[in-house]
This record gives structure tokens, C-alpha cells and sequence, in this order.
């Protein structure tokens, strides 16, 4: 592996240090992405685009890419188990705000994907698989990466500056000792993946649907192949027992009865945390995306706002790579840390008391709070621009 300190060293290939390394490539800073895996990652997990994500892909030529293999889809509800549509949104209200007015369902792997193709066919970013990044150390003009190979080997690898990308466990943000506060969901998150149809048995069900319910909450959403359910799942469970064939035919026929069993094609029991790391600069160091933080999937903001974070980093990082001072970074922290905590963790926690709220007053002022929020054109928009993400966006501007 060539060693050259010319070059920032980004610990993660997910899309989080895909996107920053391309971003680095277009303004013509070497890097070298290190990835633990033997391959990009392609198990299921963020499907959900939000229009500025898309605005932001443009420039790599790749949202048209996604659209291409996903689903656009101008139309979000939320719903209640009994009662059905509560409200409906209408993305076609952000359309001034957006290139992209509307919600893209795709696989964050085929994002991985398309972002590996444009990697390997630079020759400003090299990607290596099968290291795993184990510690970190720095000194005033460069920062040193301990890697372990697949066979057990150890190397030390340099570089300027490193951005640590390596998802929620973060080593890099662990060997730096850096507090991830906040809290673990006490259930557990189910999700699992069907050929059914669902419109054929719910018709006015639009591909995003988060449904409220005292007992158990549902999203269903639409993948450009096949629906996903997620529901919330008692914690005292097994894995076994939470995963039992019959037991999430019965849970899926308990929200959607139909003739004859699902066909169930995928299925994955996961506990989500709600977290922000302490710091995010730590000198040449810094963390973007799940390493930073982590939230609950009701909103889709996970992904999403590791990407706004990797776009942010790499541009500013561009610009102390060209010569402005490294305290630059620290805007940086102060802008992502505040969207993390002030917009992801604050509506994702809010989506997820609203969709599981017991108490009957407090349901029904939910319902009504948001039947009234679509039913008036500027309190829908404001919604939606917080929903989309695009508000965080502007009132970061502001962050000095
Ligand atoms: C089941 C599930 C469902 C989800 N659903 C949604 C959703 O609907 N919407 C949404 O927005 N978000 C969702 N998320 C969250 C979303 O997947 C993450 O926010 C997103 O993947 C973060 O990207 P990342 O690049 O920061 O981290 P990751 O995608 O986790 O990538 C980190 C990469 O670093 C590698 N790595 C880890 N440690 C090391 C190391 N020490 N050295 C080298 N490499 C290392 C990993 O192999 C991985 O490739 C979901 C997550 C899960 C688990």
C-alpha cells in the first residue's frame, strides 16, 4: 500500500466515505478509503432519498443513476391502524425549494455502488478492502492510522488529515475516547420484507406510510422490489423467537389479513440508539455520519444526514487542504451538531412518541395537529421542509 502523507485517509467505505471521497476527488484531493469488509456491504438497510441528498448527488451525476433503479414517490401519509389515512403530504409543495420534489426509494447499496464506480475509475482515490482501522494518532502537520489485515497483520498508514466514516461502533471515535451520548430505544425494531402487494389490500395506502397505534406502531414502505414492514418488537425476546416464521406471519396478517401466508422474503431484528458524539473535530480528525450519530429510522434522516455531514466536511476540508486555517473545521461540528441533535434526534424522537402515543387526548391531538398542518398550504410546506431535511440545511447558515 503506497504511504504518502499527501492525501486524507477515510476510515469506512459506506456512503458516508464514498461521498466524501468523491466530493475530495472533484476538488482534487487525493484520499484513500479503508474498509474493513471484503466488499461494499449490501445488506438492507436506508431506502429512503431526501430531495436535498439528491440535490446534493447531482453533482456526482449519480441521483438520475438512483432514480433510474428506484421509485419516486411524490407522496408520504401517515395512517392509523383503525381509522386509516390521517394526512397525507404533498411533495409537489417543496417544489421551489428542490430539484428533486419528492422522496426516492432505493437501497442505499446500489448509492455504494454507483459512488465505488466512479471511485475506481479515478485515479485520485484508492480503495482498499480487508483493513481494519484500529487506532489513531496525530501530530501537528499529519495523523497515523494503526490497520489490521484480514490475516492478522498490523501496519501503520499516514496521512493529512483522516475522516472516520466506520459507522456506529466507530473505532476511530472509541481510540479517541470521544462520549456517545444519549440513550438505546428500549424495543426492538423488526423489519421484514414481502412480495404482498399491499395497495391490493389497502388502496389508498401511498408507498411511505407511517402508521400511529397505542399497541404497535407500523411503517410500511415501499423498495423499488418489494415492501418492508418495521415494527416495534419486545426487547426480552430472542432473536430466535422475535425472527419464528410463525410468529411474523401472524404479526403480519394481525396488520394486513390476507388469504394465504406472506411470502416473506428477508427479515432483520435490530435495536436503535439515539446518540451524538461528544466532539466531532478532534484536530485533523473527523467524524461524519453514524460514527457522529445515530438515531431511530422513523423519518429516514440516518443516511440522509451522514451525507449532508460527508458534503459539508469535504468541502471544507477542500478549503483548509487549499490553505484556510484548521480551525475552519470547527464551523463544521457546530453546524452537523446542531442539525443532529436540534432536527434528526428531535423528529425522529417526535415521530416515534406520535406513532406510539397511549393516551387517548394526546392520539387525537396528534391527528388533529397534522390533519390541520396539511390542510393549510404554508404550515404543509413548513412541514415538509423539516421533514425533508431542507429546513436544517438553511438554519445552518446561520451557525458561525
Ligand atoms: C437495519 C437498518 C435500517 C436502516 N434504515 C434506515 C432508513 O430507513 N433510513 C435512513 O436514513 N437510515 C437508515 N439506517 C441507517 C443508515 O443505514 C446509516 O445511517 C448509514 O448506513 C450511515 O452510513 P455510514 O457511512 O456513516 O456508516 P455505515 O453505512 O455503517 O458504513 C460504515 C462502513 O465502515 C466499515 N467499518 C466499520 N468499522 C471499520 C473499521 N474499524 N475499519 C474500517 N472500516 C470499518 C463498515 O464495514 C462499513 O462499510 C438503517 C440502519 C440499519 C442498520
Amino acid at each position: 500500500m503506497p504511504d504518502a502523507k499527501e492525501r486524507v485517509l477515510i476510515v469506512g467505505a459506506g456512503p458516508v466515505g464514498l461521498v466524501a471521497a468523491a466530493n475530495l476527488a472533484q476538488a482534487g484531493i487525493p484520499s484513500i478509503v479503508l474498509e474493513s469488509s471484503d466488499a461494499l456491504p449490501k445488506d438492507l438497510r436506508a431506502s429512503t432519498f431526501h430531495p436535498p441528498t439528491l440535490d446534493m448527488l447531482d453533482r456526482f451525476g449519480i441521483s438520475q443513476k438512483l432514480i433510474d433503479r428506484g421509485l419516486i414517490c411524490p407522496q408520504w401519509q401517515f395512517r392509523d391502524r383503525n381509522e386509516g389515512v390521517v394526512a397525507q403530504f404533498d411533495m409537489g409543495m417543496i417544489v421551489d425549494e428542490t430539484n428533486h420534489p419528492y422522496r426516492l426509494q432505493c437501497e442505499q447499496w446500489k448509492l455504494t455502488e454507483e459512488l465505488r464506480e466512479q471511485i475506481e475509475a479515478s485515479d485520485m482515490t484508492e480503495l482498499v478492502y480487508g483493513v481494519e482501522g484500529i487506532s489513531v494518532a496525530q501530530d501537528e502537520d499529519s495523523v497515523s492510522l494503526g490497520l489490521r489485515h484480514a490475516d492478522g497483520s498490523e501496519e501503520i498508514v499516514q496521512g493529512k488529515y483522516l475522516i472516520a466514516a466506520d459507522g456506529a461502533h466507530s473505532q476511530v471515535r472509541r481510540s479517541l475516547g470521544i462520549d456517545f451520548e444519549g440513550q438505546t430505544i428500549p424495543e426492538i425494531f423488526l423489519s421484514m420484507s414481502t412480495t404482498f402487494e399491499f395497495p391490493d389490500a389497502i388502496p389508498d395506502l401511498a408507498p411511505i406510510a407511517y402508521v400511529t397505534d397505542p399497541d404497535e406502531w407500523a411503517v410500511l414502505l415501499r423498495t423499488p422490489s418489494l415492501w418492508r414492514v418495521l415494527l416495534p418488537t419486545d426487547p426480552t425476546l430472542s432473536d430466535a423467537q422475535i425472527k419464528d416464521p410463525d410468529v411474523m406471519e401472524q404479526r403480519l396478517q394481525k396488520l394486513c389479513p390476507k388469504e394465504g401466508r406472506y411470502d416473506l422474503v428477508h427479515s432483520t431484528a435490530y435495536r436503535v440508539q439515539e446518540r451524538v458524539a461528544k466532539s466531532y473535530v478532534h484536530g485533523r480528525i473527523f467524524l461524519a455520519g453514524d460514527a457522529a450519530h445515530v438515531n431511530n429510522p422513523l423519518g429516514g434522516m440516518g443516511m440522509n444526514g451522514g451525507i449532508h455531514d460527508a458534503i459539508n466536511l469535504s468541502e471544507k476540508l477542500a478549503e483548509v487542504w487549499f490553505g484556510a486555517p484548521l480551525t475552519l473545521m470547527g464551523r463544521y461540528e457546530r453546524q452537523r451538531r446542531k442539525v443532529a441533535i436540534e432536527t434528526v434526534q428531535a423528529q425522529t424522537l417526535r415521530n416515534r412518541k406520535m406513532m406510539a402515543e397511549g393516551d387517548p387526548a394526546a392520539r387525537q391531538a396528534y391527528h388533529d395537529e397534522l390533519r390541520a398542518v396539511v390542510n393549510d398550504d404554508k404550515t404543509h410546506k413548513a412541514y415538509l421542509m423539516r421533514s425533508s431535511m431542507l429546513q436544517s440545511l438553511k438554519d445552518m447558515e446561520t451557525v458561525a
